[in-house]
């Protein structure tokens, strides 16, 4: 038998026999490395732990430490559901099933759709044939054969996806007696490595994707190595499917979306304009606190106007549909920019006079397919707290420090203490899709480093992934259930102030370019919105609570002096309402429960007599009589300190 040579990590090399398999590599080093070995490396690519090896070769043994296999597991929990879904329904015909960020999906094709009972019949299937501990096996095919066998059984799919991605000779996979597919591969050697699965949900999908092609249902599940993991992340589920913002949003009558103005389009009700109107006013008194000046710029604008900022023909899908207005055509906003440098251009800049700060909450719109809109989270109208500043080469760095202390003092004002920071660079433009010179991208990245330096600002780098425009510093947070949400974006500019043909006059009295720079930093209000609403599972701290305390009074006897203190309360600034319905005080309690008010004030008798309110907050309960003077004090402290634990 011929020997090959093989090179572990380590750069030991060691001879073997050919078609030793990688499985056998891991029990020579260590019978630990062979139980805890999930899939291979071979010479750089993803190989199945029981394939041979019949060449020289570098051989990397992978455990459930690498996430490359925590896809391969997640794959091959694909195939057993293919293979529990044919057990079960031989009829099904066969779609893709790859691993998915969090788990993985298959696509069926199929007369009669899934039904929930079905799910769990599938994956009672799934756990049945796990425990026979069957193997996945690979299987070579030639091109020509296997367009043959698929065609003669009708599988129109599999010869669709053969004739565009298989070589000559292709590998395919069999999982039990039903199951065989056409695939790359790798997989785990068999079931019985696949320990912590769970079925999640059927959804609709279009073969390829493509709305043009026939439907498929799409079964998503989710695996992990141990079932802790898979319970934590069950867990995380379970949470985030209570806190989504759609139900809370109806729950507590913050917003809608109504069938009859059409979708994507958001109504903020009373509550919820409350709570909207507390996050504009603070974001306006921060800009005039920080040196931005308020503007306010149309809705809809010539389309001579998108063609000098070239919109009209790079962002011509994003927008909606042109209208005619006396001759001329126009186009609603999907960006307020254009605007801004409208203003500024409308009268000569000395540098004197720079940084020139434009912000405003200005409303856009964008088309949106209708398959992808989503909540407040991805609409076709929304109104980004959107600002930008105009200012010379030596002023950008403080003007970035500003920034980034102004997004991450929103980020804590709101109740987000971690976050994370990255810089979208255009990796010295070696893929030749940027706009602007070398010497303005290093000035702009160079700023929006040493700004997040100067600010401790952990900072991951992104090469090539900015905007042909200029590089940006995005912000994430993550929230109370450890997920993390894009927030707030700084985005330098060299294209608009190019286009608009932007200038002041420097200290050598000729005539330049100023650099630009957009910034968001809730992003769009909708949307920071329903992030706020789910981090606080729409318990909102006392600040930003709609309402603030409720008045509950036990008996109509006491509805007189319920009332005054409700209008104390009112008078002194805190957003009170009476609960003036004769019902049991226990159902008012437990309604205002519900509507997760933080502060229910119960009056009886005792309380009328004394003028006092027996206070109970959402989450501590009873906390005893206390005067309405003194609770409106208190009240009034956490509102203004914006304190975050009540
Ligand atoms: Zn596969
Ligand atoms: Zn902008």
């Amino acid at each position: 038998m011929s020997s090959i040579t093989i090179t572990l990590p380590d750069g030991s090399s060691q001879p073997v026999a050919a078609g030793t398999r990688p499985a056998d590599i891991a029990r020579s080093i260590s019978p630990r490395l062979a139980d805890a070995a999930i899939v291979a490396k071979v010479n750089g690519q993803l190989y199945d732990l029981k394939r041979p090896i019949e060449q020289d070769a570098s051989v990397q043994i992978l455990t459930a430490k690498d996430p490359a296999a925590l896809e391969v597991y997640r794959h091959s929990t694909a195939h057993l559901l293919a293979a529990a879904v044919l057990e079960l329904f031989p009829e099904t015909k066969l779609g893709i099933g790859p691993p998915i960020e969090n788990g993985f999906y298959y696509d069926f094709e199929r007369a009669t759709p899934f039904t929930p009972e079905d799910l769990e019949k599938i994956e009672a299937k799934m756990r049945e044939l796990q425990a026979k501990d069957l193997p996945f096996d690979r299987v070579m095919t030639p091109k020509a054969e296997g367009l043959k066998k698929y065609g003669a059984l009708g599988e129109k799919m599999k010869c669709e996806l053969i004739e565009e991605k298989a070589d000559d000779i292709f590998s395919e996979y069999t999982l039990g007696p039903k199951f065989t597919d056409f695939c790359r591969g790798p997989h785990v050697p068999s079931t019985s490595y696949l320990k912590a699965f769970k079925l999640l949900s059927i959804a609709g999908a279009y073969w390829k994707g493509d709305e043009k092609n026939h439907q498929m249902q799409r079964i998503y599940g989710t695996a992990f190595f141990s079932k802790k993991d898979l319970d934590e992340y069950l867990n995380k589920l379970e949470e985030a499917k209570k806190r989504d913002h759609r139900k809370l949003g109806k729950e507590l009558d913050l917003f809608s979306i109504q069938d009859l103005a059409g979708p994507g389009l958001i109504f903020f009700h009373p509550k919820g304009g409350t709570v909207r109107k507390i996050i504009e006013d603070w974001m306006r008194d921060q800009y005039i606190a920080r040196g931005y000046s308020l503007v306010y710029t149309p809705h809809v604008a010539r389309s001579d106007l998108w063609k000098t900022s070239g919109h009209y023909n790079f962002y011509a899908e994003n927008m909606f549909k042109r209208m005619e207005l006396d001759d001329a055509e126009y186009q609603l906003k999907p960006m307020n920019c254009p605007f801004h440098i409208l203003i500024y251009r409308d009268r000569p800049h000395s540098y004197r006079e720079l940084p020139v700060r434009l912000g405003e909450l200005g409303t856009v719109y964008r088309y949106e397919r209708s398959g992808v809109m989503h909540g407040l989270l991805r609409v076709r109208g929304f109104t980004q707290d959107d600002a930008h500043i105009f200012c010379t080469p030596e002023q950008i760095e403080d003007e970035i420090v500003n920034c980034l202390q102004f997004a991450v003092d929103t980020l804590q004002t709101f109740g987000f203490s971690s976050y994370e920071a990255e810089l979208s660079t255009w990796d010295k433009g070696a893929s030749g899709k940027y706009d602007g010179s070398p010497d303005q991208w290093a000035l702009a990245e160079g700023a929006l480093a040493k700004a997040a330096a100067r600010l401790n600002l952990k900072i991951k780098t992104m090469p090539d992934e900015a905007a042909f425009y200029g590089p940006k510093i995005d912000m994430k947070l993550v929230d109370a259930i450890g997920r993390l949400w894009q927030l707030s974006t700084i985005q330098f500019d060299f294209t608009l102030p190019r286009r608009f043909g932007l200038e002041y006059i420097a200290e050598d009295g000729k005539a330049h370019q100023p650099l630009m720079v957009h910034r968001a930093l809730y992003g769009s209000l909708e949307r920071f919105f329903g992030i706020l609403l789910e981090h606080y599972a729409g318990a909102f701290p006392v600040w930003l609570a709609p309402v603030q305390a409720i008045v509950l009074p036990i008996t109509d006897r006491q509805l007189d002096y319920a009332r005054q203190v409700k209008e104390r309360l009112v008078a002194a600034g805190v957003r009170a309402q009476l609960d003036d319905r004769s019902e049991k005080v226990n159902l008012k309690i437990r309604d205002a429960q519900l509507q997760k008010v933080p502060y229910m004030l119960v009056v009886g008798d005792r309380e009328a007599q004394s003028g006092q309110v027996a206070v109970r907050h959402r989450k501590r309960g009873d906390l005893g009589a206390k005067p309405v003077e003194e609770f409106v004090a208190d009240v009034q402290k956490l509102i203004e300190t914006k304190d975050l634990s009540e």
